[in-house]
């Protein structure tokens, strides 16, 4: 049983077929999963402790907990919060538990397994050539600088990956790859693709996964509504899926998918910004010998360090990166590049704001003042594309060009 949250879904095929209580990690209809409570959840917990105890004193043999470990999803630490009797009634995990996006769609996920199998499918279909594939990515396609680099894109698509594709199937990349390929590789398929080859079925599913990204996305800012909208997404995507690659090919992970809309805490998560500090944890461990309050002296200083941070205005606040004062008025400073509500934006990137897309052509520092004819976000000015005879953005080009 794969899944936490759940009571009957699993990944055994022949268990489906024999008793219709269970359902597959391959089902998309929502109605079908039976939920879990967490007093069930601490009744395997129990069940897999007694089994290891059993074990440990020379009374069973450890193939029983092992495989019940498997079976139930769960794993023995006696000093887990799972195991611990007088935290249970701080601790109800099927209501506290978040399916993490980051994992579930780019971090060897859905998406690596989907773009591998589509592949696959191309690289047997007769006059494809993985180089057209290639060269597409490489084209002059733009995304904003905080999304990632040209090069990491073309990095997905070098002759190890092709070999990787063929040896073994697979399309392995990192998530940052992967969140560059997504929209690529859709388009390839909607404007290459199946304008030469019958790939229906593929392209409609890869759609689908499109949107579970772009609403997982949405849910993670709040939108209002947005849990329900990835709900079905998921639930179409998933059907999409089995029809273009059959059931055999779903993954636990397509089950998560479904529950990225559950809606708890009103929006989604993700492990983006905690993976990026594993370097941070690296560093504090190493102030520390290992012992028995190894962990908590770790998290302590790890997260003494954090909370001063938060308050440098200089590691996360607004700025330019090597702004320049205006000839014409020394109360602006200009730049291409700058952090701005702790993303890093360059010039040409495209925002989106309510519903406008935004194109920006510099960034300017305002001494707190606002500049006519942009919009303010913050304590930083984008100038936005607003005609090619706005004297204003004409001023700021003149200046960007004499850098
Ligand atoms: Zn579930």
């Amino acid at each position: 049983m794969p899944c936490l949250v759940c009571l009957n879904v699993v990944t055994d095929d022949e268990l489906v077929a024999e008793d219709d209580f269970f359902v597959s990690v391959s089902e998309h209809d929502h109605r079908k999963f039976l939920p879990a409570t967490s007093a069930d959840v601490f009744r395997k917990a129990d069940r897999l402790a007694e089994a290891v105890r059993d074990w440990e004193q020379g009374r069973g043999r450890k193939n029983v907990w092992e495989r019940l470990s498997k079976a139930s999803g769960l794993s023995y630490h006696p000093d887990g919060l799972l195991y611990d009797a007088e935290l249970r009634v701080f601790l109800d995990p099927c209501e506290q538990i978040m399916f993490d996006g980051m994992h579930v769609l780019f971090s060897n996920g859905v998406c690596q397994l989907e773009t591998g199998l589509a592949l696959q499918r191309l690289v047997n279909t007769p006059d494809w050539d993985f180089n057209d594939f290639r060269e597409f990515v490489k084209a002059d396609f733009r995304c904003p600088i905080g999304q990632g680099h040209w090069g990491t894109r073309a990095k997905a698509v070098a002759s190890q990956r092709e070999d990787a594709l063929r040896c073994k199937g697979a399309f392995p990349c990192t998530a940052s790859e992967m969140m560059l390929i997504l929209p690529v590789f859709l388009h390839y398929l909607q404007v290459v693709v199946s304008k030469k080859w019958e790939v229906g079925d593929i392209l409609a599913s890869y759609e689908a996964l499109s949107d579970v990204c772009r609403l997982f996305k949405d849910c993670k800012q709040g939108r209002r509504g947005g849990s329900q909208a990835l709900r079905q997404a998921s639930a179409k995507h998933l059907r999409l899926f089995n029809t273009a690659y059959g059931k055999d090919n779903a993954i636990p992970k397509h089950h998560y998918e479904q529950h990225l809309g559950d809606g708890r805490f009103q929006r989604a998560l993700d492990c983006f910004a905690g993976e990026r500090k594993n370097h941070e944890l690296k560093s504090c461990a190493e102030f520390h010998k290992s012992g028995i309050a190894f962990d908590r002296q770790v998290l302590l200083r790890a997260i003494t360090s954090q909370l001063g941070d938060l308050n440098n205005d200089l590691l996360y606040g607004d700025q330019l990166y090597s702004g320049k004062t205006d000839p014409l008025n020394s109360a602006l400073q200009f730049s291409k590049h700058g952090r701005l509500l702790g993303a890093r934006v360059s010039v040409e990137d495209a925002l989106r704001v309510d519903n406008q897309i935004l194109v920006v052509k510099c960034l300017v520092e305002a001494a707190g003042t606002a500049v006519w004819g942009f919009t303010v976000f913050s304590s930083l000015v984008i100038c936005m594309f607003i005609g090619p005879t706005s004297r204003d953005i004409r001023s700021c080009l003149h200046v960007l060009s004499a850098e």
